[in-house]
């Protein structure tokens, strides 16, 4: 373990951040560095659990009281060979995993728990700077070929343990750069592209294929893929937006988040000139109240927006855990983001009820009504609050309401995959209605996280290896992880 005493004798302690004035002038990451020695600290502030709860709390069962040990005896190689032996990219969730394993962390029974995801990550960028992380292409290969379809973390993934277990893969993706909403989603100040883009470097030096700017059921059918491979896994996200079914939400200067955040980032990474949707000078309302709604919030800040206003349907949550909602489950409290801190409004328990728009046809305004939760035949039910209905100023408005699923454009079914009611696909330990066809990521669990994609995209590699091989060497998650109960908030 690290220090006997090292939770008595240090505090938590995380990078300062930039200053909100500052960084909303520029996209970069919002932490300063942190220096060695204080993160020996942090290290030696782990207790080794007898019961480490850490573990449970992180979907790919990091090893974590082990790797704390080895930063706190500065031995950063046997740190990185516990990281990598449960995760694949350690660098993207040390930056924006929302860090569950910290949540269940014995310490935060009573005090605060340790910095885990600044631990990862100091062990992922020192092991880059000491050149730890070597390519390491396998030793044999199978001559089986994959076709990997979609490179969010979850295709990433499964390419990367498929590839280390000898076998050829081809990864197809639609978009320009492989990525998925590492890349396209998320804002370059919480990941910044290039430590996307070392990582493929290293994974085509041991020799997966990337195939972008192919749009599989387009640009190849199918049919095609199912014939000159040996195995397909679909991991193709679940991008589908919700819509918000209200008067006026057709009007221009309405718009799906994703479609402002996507084009955002295609800008910075040099695709796109300009973001033709542009918060310069506006009153935005961001409807949604999650992760992809903070984003919208960071962005249009960084635009210049007049004002941002953020919107959630749900009551404002505790600043503590309640009674109802123990250590070490998810703590359902107010989450304050750096974007928040940059300057927004929230409002809670909040109605839309109508966009309001000009001759032209733009959006002007959104009428909204307080609302009250109540208590109704043991379900809660809202209702309205007489008197309150108002109009807010907008001149832009980011829906971030969700996603309902994989998208609807007959992928599924070109490759025979039977889907249930929910859009999502039918699977058996990660294998479609299809034997040849294996599922991982958002497009089989829904919208998540990307820890959650690394861990589907790991579990379904064993799958294909056992189909191919008849059994599997990779290294794959105990059964009892899955009686565990999935408490992880998702995205939205
Ligand atoms: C704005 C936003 C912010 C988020 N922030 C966080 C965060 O901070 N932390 C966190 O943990 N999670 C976050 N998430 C969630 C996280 O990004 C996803 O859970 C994760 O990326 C899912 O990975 P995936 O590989 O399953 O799918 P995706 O990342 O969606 O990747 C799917 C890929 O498949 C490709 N594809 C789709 N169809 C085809 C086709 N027909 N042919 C070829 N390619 C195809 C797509 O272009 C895409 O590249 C965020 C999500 C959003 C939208
Ligand atoms: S629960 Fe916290 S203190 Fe205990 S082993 Fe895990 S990280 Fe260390």
């Amino acid at each position: 373990m690290g220090a006997k005493e090292g939770f008595i004798q240090f505090k938590r302690e995380t990078p300062v951040t930039r200053d909100p004035q500052e960084r909303v002038g520029d996209y970069k990451e919002i932490y300063q560095p942190f220096g060695e020695e204080k993160l020996n600290h942090q290290a030696a502030r782990c207790m080794d659990c007898g019961i480490p709860f850490c573990h449970q709390g992180c979907p790919l069962g990091n090893v974590i009281p082990d790797f704390n040990d080895a930063v706190y005896q500065k031995d950063w190689s046997e740190a990185i060979r516990i990281l990598k032996s449960t995760n694949n990219f350690p660098e993207f969730t040390g930056r924006i995993c929302p860090a569950p394993c910290e949540a269940s962390c014995v310490l935060g029974i009573n005090k605060d728990p340790v910095a885990i995801e600044l631990i990862e990550k100091s062990i992922a960028e020192k092991a880059y700077e000491l050149g730890l992380i070597q390519p390491n292409p396998p030793k044999k290969r199978t001559a089986k070929h994959i076709a990997v379809i979609g490179s969010g973390p979850a295709g990433l993934a499964a390419a990367d343990q498929l590839n280390q277990a000898g076998h050829e893969v081809t990864v197809f993706e639609k978009d320009a750069k492989p990525g998925g909403l590492l890349r396209y989603g998320i804002p370059d100040f919480k990941l910044e592209k290039w430590v996307i883009d070392r990582r493929i470097e290293l994974m085509k030096q041991e020799g997966v294929i990337f195939t972008c700017g192919t749009d599989v059921g387009f640009n190849i059918k199918a049919e095609n893929i199912l014939r000159n491979f040996d195995a397909v896994v679909i991991a193709t996200g679940a991008q589908q937006p919700r819509e918000l079914k209200i008067k006026g939400a057709e009007l221009k200067g309405v718009h799906f988040a994703m479609d402002f955040l996507g084009r955002q980032n295609q800008v910075i990474g040099g695709e796109l000139d300009e973001n033709p949707i542009s918060a310069k000078g506006k009153h935005v309302l961001v409807i949604g109240g999650g992760d992809t709604g903070s984003d919208c919030i960071g962005t249009s800040n960084r635009h210049g927006a007049v004002s941002v206003t953020q919107l959630e349907l749900l009551p404002k949550p505790p600043q503590q855990r309640t009674n109802l909602n123990p250590w070490p489950e998810w703590p359902m409290t107010l989450k304050t983001s750096s974007s928040h801190e940059e300057g927004a409004e929230r409002i809670f328990s909040i109605l839309t009820k109508e966009f309001i728009g000009n001759e032209q046809g733009e959006v002007t305004g959104l009428k909204l009504v307080d609302i009250e939760w109540v208590e109704k035949d043991g379900k809660m039910a809202f209702e309205e609050v007489q008197g309150t209905e108002r109009i807010l100023p907008c001149d832009l408005a980011f829906l971030a309401i969700g996603y309902t699923g994989p998208a609807q454009n007959g992928l599924l079914d070109a490759f025979g995959v039977q889907t249930m009611e929910n859009t999502l696909p039918k699977s058996k330990n990660y294998q479609s209605s299809n034997s040849k066809v294996f599922l991982a990521g958002d497009m089989r669990r829904g919208q998540s996280l990307v820890v959650w994609a690394i861990s589907e995209g790991r579990e379904a590699a064993v799958r294909v290896d056992e189909y191919l091989m008849g059994s599997s060497a990779l290294p794959q998650k105990d059964e009892s992880f899955y009686q565990v109960e999935d408490h992880i908030a998702g995205v939205d």
